[in-house]
C-alpha cells in the first residue's frame, strides 16, 4: 500500500484522487457509513435534507477544476437575497446578474443609496486580479473591514450581519476579512446552487473517481504515526504515506497536538414540510432585524424541486451559533419567528428534522488566520489536510487535499531520486 488517507470528507477525497491519479495505491479510511464528512444529505420520506444549509458557489476554482457541474445538475438560487427589515422583505439583487432588480432596489430601506454604491465599488475592486490573492492580503475582522470601507451601521446590521454572518457562521462578523473579500468575489463571479440530488452528490462524484474498493467505511482510526495507522479494532495498517484528513479538533487529537485544535463554530438547521411554499421563489431570506433565533431561511424545493415530494415544500431554517436555548425551546422559538415572517399558514408546517452541528466550521478570526494557508507536511510520510489548513469551505477543503497530495508526491519523487542515485 502506497498511501492511507484518514477521513473521507472533501479534503480526503481530493487527496486520494490526486494520489491515485499519480499512480499510487490508496486506501481511504472513513469512520462514518459513507464518505462526504460535513457534506451529507439524508433522504427522509422523499425529502432531501442536507446536514445543515449549505450551497455551492459555482465560481470556486477548485470546484470548477474537480467537479463535473453538468452531471451534478445544478439548481440555482436567485442572485441576491430578500432582507427582512421592519416587518417586510426587501430585495437585494446582484447588479451583475439581476440588473433591473438591482436598480429597482437601490432606494429600498436596506442600508442607504450610498451603501449600495459602495457595495458596487467594493465588488468592482475585488473582481480585479487573481481571487486567491484576496486570501493572501492581510485583513482585520470583517466588521472592521466593512467599517473601513465606509458602510453605515444600518447596512452592516441589516445586510452584512445576516448574509455574511450566515456564510461565515458568525453574526458578530469577527471572522478574518480575508474570507469576506474572497466570498464577496466568489458571489460576484458566479451563481450559487445546489445539486439536484442534494449536496452529497458532490462527495459522491469525487468518490466515484476512485478505483472500486479503495474506501473502507465504518473504519474509525484510533492513532496515526508516519507510515502507520491503528484502527479501532486494534489492527495496524502500513503505507509509505499517511494523510490525516479529519476535522480540526480530531486532527489535533490524532496528531497529539502537532496541529492545534482550531476551535469550532456551530450551527442548527431545522427543516419543515409545508403544503404551500411560504415564498414562491428560490431565494435566500435573511434576518436583517436581529430579532429571533433564525438567521436565514430558504424554500429548498423552490430552488431544487427534487428536494421535496411532488406538491410539498421543504423549508430550511438556520440558527447560527450555539444559542442558549435547549432543543424544544429553540424549535418553539423558530416557529414563533416564522409565524411572524409568514403568518398563520406556518401552523400547517410539520417539523421534519433538527440538525445541530457543533463543529460546522473551525474558528477563522484574524488571529487564527495570520496566513492564508497552514502547512500540510508534518514530516516525510505524514501529512495533514482539511478545511482547517486552508479555509472553511468546499473550496478550501479541496485545495488542502490537493496540497497534501502534492507534498507527499514531492517526497516520493525525492525518495525515488535518492533510491536511483544509490
Ligand atoms: C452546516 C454547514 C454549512 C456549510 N456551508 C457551506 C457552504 O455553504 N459553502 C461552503 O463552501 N462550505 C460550507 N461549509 C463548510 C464545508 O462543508 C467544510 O469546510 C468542508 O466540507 C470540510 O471538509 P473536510 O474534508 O475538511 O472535513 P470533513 O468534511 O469534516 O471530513 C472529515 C472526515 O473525517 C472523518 N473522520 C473523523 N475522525 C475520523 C477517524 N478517527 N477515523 C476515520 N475517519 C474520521 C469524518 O467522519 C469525516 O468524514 C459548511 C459546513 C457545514 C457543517
Amino acid at each position: 500500500m502506497d498511501a492511507i488517507v484518514v477521513g473521507g470528507g472533501l479534503a480526503g477525497l481530493a487527496c486520494a484522487n490526486d494520489l491515485t491519479a499519480a499512480g499510487l495505491s490508496v486506501r481511504l479510511l472513513e469512520a462514518a457509513d459513507r464518505p462526504g464528512g460535513r457534506v451529507r444529505t439524508d433522504v427522509v420520506d422523499g425529502y432531501r435534507l442536507d446536514r445543515g444549509f449549505q450551497v455551492l458557489l459555482e465560481a470556486y476554482p477548485e470546484c470548477r477544476a474537480r467537479l463535473d457541474y453538468e452531471a451534478l445538475d445544478l439548481k440555482r438560487f436567485y442572485a441576491g437575497a430578500l432582507v427582512r427589515v421592519d416587518g417586510a422583505f426587501h430585495r437585494f439583487a446582484d447588479p451583475g446578474t439581476e440588473v433591473l432588480d438591482a436598480i429597482r432596489s437601490a432606494t429600498n430601506p436596506v442600508g442607504t443609496l450610498a451603501d449600495k454604491l459602495r457595495a458596487a465599488r467594493v465588488a468592482r475592486e475585488l473582481r480585479e486580479g487573481d481571487p486567491e490573492g484576496l486570501l493572501e492580503r492581510d485583513a482585520p475582522s470583517t466588521l472592521e473591514l466593512l467599517r473601513e470601507e465606509g458602510f453605515s451601521d444600518r447596512m452592516i446590521n441589516q445586510f452584512f450581519r445576516p448574509f455574511f454572518g450566515g456564510v461565515l457562521l458568525d453574526r458578530e462578523l469577527g471572522v478574518s476579512g480575508r474570507l469576506f473579500r474572497y466570498y464577496f468575489r466568489m458571489f460576484a463571479d458566479g451563481r450559487t446552487s445546489v445539486p439536484a440530488e442534494g449536496m452529497e452528490a458532490i462527495p459522491r462524484q469525487l468518490a466515484s473517481q476512485l478505483p472500486g474498493g479503495s474506501i473502507s467505511t465504518r473504519t474509525h482510526v484510533r492513532s496515526v504515526a508516519p507510515s502507520r495507522v491503528e484502527i479501532a479494532d486494534g489492527d495496524t495498517i502500513r503505507a509509505d504515506f499517511v494523510v490525516v484528513a479529519v476535522e480540526g479538533p480530531e486532527a489535533a487529537r490524532l496528531l497529539n497536538g502537532e496541529v492545534h485544535d482550531p476551535g469550532s463554530r456551530g450551527v442548527h438547521c431545522l427543516y419543515f414540510d409545508a403544503p404551500e411554499p411560504p415564498m414562491d421563489e428560490g431565494i435566500l431570506m435573511v434576518n436583517g432585524e436581529g430579532r429571533g433565533p433564525v438567521n436565514n431561511v430558504a424554500v429548498m424545493s423552490e430552488v431544487a424541486p427534487g428536494y421535496a415530494p411532488p406538491d410539498r415544500s421543504l423549508i430550511s431554517t438556520t440558527v447560527v451559533g450555539a444559542n442558549g436555548l435547549d432543543t424544544s425551546d429553540l424549535e418553539r422559538a423558530v416557529l414563533v419567528q416564522m409565524k411572524e415572517w409568514f403568518g398563520p399558514r406556518v401552523e400547517d408546517w410539520r417539523a421534519l428534522r433538527h440538525y445541530h452541528i457543533p463543529h460546522a466550521q473551525p474558528l477563522q478570526t484574524p488571529e487564527k488566520m495570520t496566513t492564508a494557508r497552514r502547512p500540510v507536511r508534518l514530516e516525510r510520510g505524514l501529512y495533514v489536510c482539511g478545511d482547517h489548513r486552508d479555509n472553511a469551505s468546499l473550496n478550501g477543503a479541496l485545495a488542502s487535499g490537493g496540497r497534501a497530495a502534492q507534498s507527499a508526491l514531492m517526497d516520493r519523487g525525492s525518495l525515488e531520486l535518492a533510491g536511483s542515485a544509490a
